[in-house]
């Protein structure tokens, strides 16, 4: 799992917030319903003191005392109700006290009288043993004829601590049940929200300049996500203006140079074969010549380049790589016997590709011209055609100069020339790989090179083979 993900941070920040907001909102529901809880017994408490007061006590003198003790023990039933009851008469003399409770939870004897004179209600807190506790409410009473009472009444604090510390528990084992199931549905809703990212990243990796024409997906949310894309299409969109304007602009170019050029040619051969030039001028229009022939290559393969820049659809016909080379080959036999070198061949039958002939046949050429080029006399060129299970694979090896490891990288960029000096005599354009290169990938191959400086180089071609079945 990457932790530095959008989808974890935002989980995890998530999960930590609702983790820390439903821990306060348990402390706050327990604070909350604890003291609602006390006030309530209180406020019950109260009641039964003041209702004892002022239907028993009232009239204690015609009633006389025992009849107050049996209409408490009748109507409180304070044993029975885990209550606990107190008559004080103002001489701090006992009318009536209830006996231990049923639940046998406290004694009533032991719960002290108040210290001081109580002159209006109060309530107090009795802690006993065993970590026991009463809530008892103290309420002074005057009856009609002057005599004076406290009332004592008490309930245990116990049902009040069961019901919070019930909650509190069934919060504590839900807690983490709802963060997980929090934090999992965030995950999984974080990953579909987000999902447009990953194809957006998909397709803007496939986009390179040979398909500026494709767009990223566009989701219809009407969110972010959608408005970058939109954003990120219109960039795109620009960006294919611009690289077709530069396109069409060396196309142009090097179209426009072809004629000029071709007449600068012929007029230099026409003054070179007139018999009245001098001839240190025939020399200097010799390398005139030499020198438009050379103009003439790089317009050439410039608007070769800028073609298959240009090109969206490729022709698509079934050509014989083994049969291409060896035709081609045995053309250029003649250049390598010039130079003395040993030109070989070795192609195995039925390696058909899809494709254009003449692109193919330009990436055989390139390739062989360059060995040829580059190796020196009495060497050797060795081209063979093979195929593995998917590909047909074309390789020249030569024993040439090499090249340098630090040139092996750039040899497939424009006009990058590894040693300008020694190849500028050769005649070479610095084009003639990029061609190749621009070839292969329009194929859905690809080229490498790999090379012993001083030794010799050795030139890869790769190329889908036409699948059998769809003969
Ligand atoms: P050029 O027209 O200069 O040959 P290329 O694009 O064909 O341009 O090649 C680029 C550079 O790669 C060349 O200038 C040369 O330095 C190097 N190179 C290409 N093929 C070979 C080879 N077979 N042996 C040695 N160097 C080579």
């Amino acid at each position: 799992m990457n932790t530095r993900s959008i989808r974890f941070r935002l989980t995890a920040w998530y999960a930590g917030l609702l983790g820390v907001l439903l821990v306060l909102f348990t402390l706050a529901t327990y604070v909350v319903l604890e003291r609602y809880l006390t006030k309530t017994l209180k406020d019950s408490l109260s009641k039964q003191a003041s209702d004892l007061g002022d239907t028993l006590l009232v009239n204690v003198n015609q009633s006389g005392e025992q009849y107050v003790i049996d209409e408490i023990k009748e109507h409180y039933a304070p044993e029975t109700n885990d209550l606990f009851l107190r008559v004080t008469r103002g001489d701090g003399s006992v009318l009536y006290i209830s006996g231990t409770p049923r639940s046998k939870n406290f004694d009533p004897a032991k719960i002290a009288t108040p210290i001081r004179t109580v002159t209006q209600e109060s309530s107090r807190e009795v802690e006993l043993d065993g970590d026991f506790a009463l809530l008892v409410e103290t309420l002074p009473f005057v009856a009609h004829d002057g005599n004076r009472f406290l009332i004592e009444i008490g309930a245990p604090y116990r049902e009040i601590e069961d019901v919070s510390q019930g909650l509190l528990l069934a919060l504590g084992v839900a807690l983490p049940f709802a963060i997980a199931l929090a934090v999992g549905g965030g995950y999984l809703l974080m990953r579909r929200a987000l999902k447009p990212v990953d194809e957006i990243r998909r397709s803007a990796e496939r986009i390179t300049s040979q398909n500026l024409s494709e767009r990223l997906p566009v989701v219809r949310t009407g969110d972010e996500l959608e408005r970058l894309s939109t954003s990120l299409n219109q960039m795109i969109m620009r960006l294919e203006k611009a690289f077709q304007q530069s396109n069409r602009f060396s196309a142009d170019a090097s179209h426009e140079l072809r004629t000029p050029l071709s007449i600068l040619r012929g007029e230099l051969e026409t003054l070179a074969r007139k018999p009245d030039t001098p001839s240190d001028i025939r020399e200097t229009i010799g390398s005139a010549l030499e020198e438009t022939e050379r103009l003439t290559k790089i317009t050439e393969n410039l608007l070769a380049l800028s073609r298959l820049d240009a090109e969206t659809q490729l022709e698509q016909t079934r050509v014989d790589l083994g049969e291409l080379v060896t035709t081609t080959t045995d053309q250029m036999k003649l250049l390598a016997e010039d130079k003395k070198i040993s030109l070989r061949c070795n192609t195995s039958m039925h390696t058909e590709v899809k494709g254009s002939r003449a692109r193919l046949k330009q990436v055989v050429v390139n390739l062989v011209d360059n060995a040829i080029k580059y190796t020196p006399e009495g060497g050797e060129v060795q081209v063979t055609v093979t195929k593995n299970d998917d590909q047909a694979i074309l390789e020249v090896t030569d024993t040439g100069v090499g090249i340098p490891a630090e040139s092996l990288p750039q040899i497939f960029e424009r006009f990058y020339r590894a040693d300008r000096a020694r190849t500028r005599t050769l005649g070479g354009t610095g084009l003639g790989l990029s061609i190749v290169k621009s070839i292969c990938k329009a194929h859905g191959g690809n080229v490498k090179a790999e090379s012993i400086d001083g030794r010799g180089s050795r030139f890869r071609v790769e190329l889908p083979l036409v699948n059998d079945d769809s003969r």
